[in-house]
């Protein structure tokens, strides 16, 4: 068995000729052995807490890291407003996915890390102290009543959510909270041009478009993924998002 303790089986690849290859971009030193050190404190606290099922290096790089930064590289460049200070706002975060990656590559940004789950933030709180991260930070709350907050709503450049509800339930989440020409990034698995057809309808009650939907491969397993690009084109009407659970029992 493995030890969880022992650095040498706990080491991720690195991976520079893949991360060069599909989203044209390495790691800095820095960034390795801050991407190193969380995975560490992760496998660390799913000892106390369930944060994630993928543990093992090679699979943590793609599922974790690797995704968590194609969502943000739409024709495979990393977006490079993150270079020049975005504020980000990461819904339903769980472990730090795809949030805590995306504040470690790209340290001239801003992210609010957003989980209804505290004992979730509190976990990650930490690891953005061990980290030294100072670009980011936590926030407990739900995403319905986070959207109707005079501090968060309309306040961001982009909203980026993984694995959290269907995908009108995520542009619900999302699109309150960006500033007008803001882009919205909903991180998905499958996805058919029928689901494309049936959100645009609600992307435009919430004052977005669907700019445009990328399928891509993941580099080790082979796995189809989508990420979808929502720009926010007109203010959000007042009445989104709904009350807590509306969303999700009556998506849009
Ligand atoms: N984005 C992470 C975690 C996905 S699990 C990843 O891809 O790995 C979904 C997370 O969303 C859970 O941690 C849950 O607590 C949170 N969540 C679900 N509904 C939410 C809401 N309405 N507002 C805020 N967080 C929510």
């Amino acid at each position: 068995m493995p030890n969880a303790q022992d650095p040498m089986t706990n080491l991720l690849p690195e991976m520079a000729e893949n991360w060069q290859k599909t989203l044209n971009w390495q790691p800095t030193e820095e960034q390795q052995a801050r991407l190193q050190h969380l995975y560490e404190l992760i496998l660390e606290g799913n000892r106390q807490l369930n944060l994630t099922r993928i543990t093992e290096p090679q699979e943590f790089w793609e599922k974790h890291l690797w995704d968590s930064l194609r969502g943000i590289a739409p024709r495979q460049q990393l977006i490079s407003s993150l270079e020049v200070g975005a504020s980000v706002i990461d819904i339903g975060t769980g472990a730090g996915f795809p949030g805590v990656p995306i504040a470690i590559v790209a340290p001239n940004s801003t992210i609010t890390l957003v989980d209804s789950t505290r004992k979730k933030m509190t976990f990650i709180d930490k690891i953005l102290s061990e980290l030294a991260l100072n670009n980011a930070k936590t926030l407990v709350g739900r995403a319905e009543e986070i959207g109707q907050q005079q501090q968060h709503r309309e306040n961001y450049d982009m909203a980026l959510i993984r694995a959290v509800g269907n995908a009108s339930v995520c542009a619900e989440y999302t699109l309150p909270l960006l500033k007008k020409g803001g882009l919205a990034v909903i991180y998905r698995g499958t996805w058919t041009q029928e689901e494309t057809t049936a959100l645009q309808d609600a992307v435009q009650q919430l004052g977005g478009e669907i700019e445009s939907i990328e399928q891509f491969v993941t580099p080790l397993s082979n796995s189809i993924r989508h990420c979808l690009y929502l720009r926010k084109v007109t203010t959000t009407p007042a009445k989104f998002p709904r009350a807590v659970g509306i969303p999700t029992q009556k998506p849009l």
